[in-house]
C-alpha cells in the first residue's frame, strides 16, 4: 500500500505509526494511506523550521518574492498532473480541480508583490529631532490546518503570504486528500525555498493538538468546520498564539421578483451543485421573494437539476463528481432524510443514485427541497452536499433577515435588477461576503476572504493585506540623534509629549 508521508527535513519515512485510509471516491476503493504524525514528528519539523527561519527572514523581500515567481511557474507547468492528483483524492471534476489550484496561485501572485506590501510607515519630525518608523516583521513559525475541500487553494492562501513575509510554515493538510499539499511543498523546494521553510506534517487531532500546544509556533491559521474552528481558536489563544479560524457556512441566494430567472437558474445550479456542494461558498439555500417568484423559479429549477450530469471526476462532461468519502455521503443522505422528517417537500431526491460501472463510488444525485422553514434543523445546519433548499419569503425584509439571523455568515448573494434594493441589501445584511448578481462572491486574492458569526473566529481575514497583517507583527521605533547638547533633565521624569 502506497504511504503518503510527511515533508519534514531529514525525515526518511517508513515509520510504523498510525495511518489513515485515503480513498478513490470514484471507485470507493482505498488507494493509499496517509501517515498520522505525532508530537515527536512535529518536534523535528519545528527544529528544522527554527534553523531555517532567521536566514529566510534576513533574505531581502525581493529575493523571497522571486521564489514565489518561480513557484508560480512550476505550478503552472505541473497544472495537469496536480489537477488529476487532486481530483483522484477529492472527487471534484478536473476543470474544477484546476480552478482550486488557480485560485490558490492568485494568492501566490499577490505574494510576488510582497516587497511593496511589507513597506512600513515613517514620520519625519514627530517631535523635536524625533522620527518614528514602523516595520512589519515576520512572526517566526506559523502553522496552517486545512480542510479537505480545497486541498490546493487554502494551503496557498496561507503559506503564500506567510512565507513571503519571512516566516517558516508548517502545513497540516486534511488527512482525506493529503497528496497535493505534499507536491506543493516539493515544488516550493524546487522553486528555491530553503529546506525547512515549508514542511508538511500529516495527521489528525493528535497533530492538531501538538501544533496548538507547541510554544515555538506563533500563529495558527485554520479552515474547517465551525465546532473544530472554535476549538482550535480557544486552545490556540489559550496557548498565547495568534489564531484565525474559519468555519462552516450556509449561504443564501435572495431572488427578487425582478431578477432574470434564467440567469439565476444557471448561476444557482453551478453554485449549489458544483463540487458536489462541498464548498464553503456554495449556495445551498435560495430565497425567492414572493410566491410568484418561488413558483416560477421552482418550475425552471426542476428540469435543470434533473438534467445535471453526475460522473467520475475525470469525465469532462460531468458537472460534478462523487463525495469525498462514504462517511460524508452517509451524512448528506442523513440530512436529506431529516428534511423529509421535518416536513420539507423533497421535490428531487438524489439518494440511491448509482453510476453504472462505479456502483461503489461515493455518488449522490442532486436534491431539491421546497417549503423549508427556519425552524428546521436541516436549514439551521450545514449539509455540505448537492442539496438545494428553497425557503420562501413574502417580502424583502424577511429575505434580508434570514441570512442575517442565521448562525453562519460566510457568503450571501442577491439577484435583482434593482440597484437600490441591491445596495440596501449589501449594506444591511449581517454576512461577511456579499455577491450582487454574483452567486459565489469569493473575493480576489488582493482583497481578503472571511465570513462573520460562526463562519470565522478571530478578527483577521485570509490573504490580501489582511493576510500580511496576520503573518507579521509591527515594531515601531522612535529615534533621536542628539547633537551633543545637554537636554532638559527635568523633563526626563515626566511622560514625554511632543508638545
Ligand atoms: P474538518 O473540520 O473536519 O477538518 C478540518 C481540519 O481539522 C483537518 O485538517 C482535520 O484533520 C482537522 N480536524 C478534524 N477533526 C479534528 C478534531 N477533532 N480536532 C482537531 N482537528 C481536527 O473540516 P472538513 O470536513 O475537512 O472541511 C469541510 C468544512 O470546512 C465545512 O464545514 C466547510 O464549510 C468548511 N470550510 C470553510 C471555509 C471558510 O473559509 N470558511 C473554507 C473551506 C471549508
Amino acid at each position: 500500500m502506497r504511504v503518503i508521508d510527511h515533508v519534514i527535513v531529514g525525515h526518511s519515512g517508513g515509520g510504523a505509526g498510525r495511518r489513515s485510509d485515503v480513498f478513490d471516491p470514484n471507485s470507493g476503493a482505498v488507494q493509499a494511506q496517509v501517515a498520522l504524525g505525532t508530537a515527536a514528528d512535529l518536534e523535528r519539523a519545528v527544529a528544522a523550521a527554527q534553523a531555517a527561519q532567521p536566514g529566510w527572514a534576513a533574505t531581502n523581500p525581493q529575493r523571497r518574492a522571486r521564489v514565489m515567481f518561480r513557484f508560480k511557474e512550476l505550478v503552472e507547468a505541473n497544472m495537469d498532473a496536480l489537477a488529476h492528483l487532486l481530483s483522484s483524492e477529492h472527487g471534484k471534476v478536473i476543470a474544477d480541480a484546476k480552478g482550486d489550484i488557480q485560485r490558490g496561485l492568485e494568492v501566490i501572485e499577490f505574494a510576488c508583490g510582497i516587497p511593496h506590501a511589507l513597506k512600513g510607515e515613517y514620520t519625519q519630525g514627530a517631535g523635536p529631532g524625533i522620527d518614528v518608523y514602523s516595520m512589519r516583521m515576520p512572526l517566526g513559525i506559523g502553522a496552517g490546518i486545512t480542510p479537505f475541500n480545497f486541498p490546493a487553494m487554502i494551503p496557498m492562501w496561507m503559506f503564500g503570504v506567510a512565507i513571503a513575509c519571512g516566516n517558516a510554515f508548517l502545513l497540516k493538510p486534511s488527512e482525506r486528500d493529503p497528496s497535493v499539499p505534499v507536491r506543493l511543498a516539493e515544488l516550493m523546494l524546487e522553486a528555491g525555498a530553503p529546506e525547512g521553510i515549508l514542511q508538511v506534517v500529516q495527521g489528525d487531532k493528535e497533530m492538531v493538538d501538538a501544533i496548538l500546544d507547541h510554544p515555538a509556533i506563533s500563529a495558527v491559521s485554520f479552515v474547517g468546520s465551525s465546532d473544530i474552528a472554535h476549538y482550535v481558536y480557544r486552545r490556540g489563544v489559550e496557548a498565547g498564539k495568534r489564531v484565525q479560524a474559519m468555519g462552516g457556512a450556509k449561504n443564501h441566494g435572495i431572488v427578487m421578483p425582478d431578477a432574470d430567472l434564467d440567469q439565476v437558474v444557471a448561476d444557482l445550479s453551478g453554485a449549489a451543485f458544483g463540487s458536489a456542494g462541498e464548498r464553503c461558498m456554495a449556495l445551498p439555500v435560495v430565497v425567492p421573494v414572493g410566491d410568484k417568484t418561488a413558483d416560477a423559479l421552482r418550475e425552471k429549477l426542476i428540469p435543470t437539476i434533473e438534467a445535471l450530469r453526475v460522473g467520475v471526476s475525470t469525465d469532462a462532461e460531468a458537472q460534478y463528481g462523487p463525495m469525498v468519502n462514504a462517511a460524508h455521503k452517509a451524512r448528506v443522505e442523513g440530512w436529506i432524510q431529516t428534511g423529509v422528517d421535518e416536513g420539507a417537500e423533497l421535490v428531487v431526491d438524489g439518494r440511491g443514485f448509482q453510476l453504472q460501472g462505479h456502483e461503489q463510488g461515493f455518488f449522490i444525485g442532486p436534491s431539491l427541497f421546497d417549503r423549508v422553514t427556519p425552524a428546521m434543523k436541516s436549514y439551521q445546519e450545514e449539509i455540505f452536499g448537492p442539496v438545494l433548499q428553497i425557503v420562501r419569503a413574502p417580502d424583502f425584509e424577511t429575505a434580508l433577515r434570514l441570512p442575517s439571523e442565521h448562525q453562519y455568515g460566510n457568503g450571501v448573494a442577491i439577484f435583482t435588477r434593482n440597484g437600490h434594493a441591491a445596495r440596501e441589501f449589501a449594506a444591511r445584511v449581517n454576512v461577511g461576503m456579499v455577491g450582487i448578481n454574483v452567486p459565489i462572491p469569493v473575493p480576489v486574492a488582493y482583497h481578503s476572504f472571511g465570513g462573520w458569526k460562526r463562519s470565522a473566529f478571530g478578527d483577521v481575514n485570509q490573504h490580501g493585506m489582511e493576510g500580511v497583517r496576520f503573518w507579521t507583527k509591527v515594531k515601531t521605533v522612535t529615534q533621536r540623534w542628539p547633537d551633543g547638547g545637554v537636554g532638559d533633565a527635568a523633563n526626563a521624569f515626566v511622560i514625554p509629549t511632543m508638545g
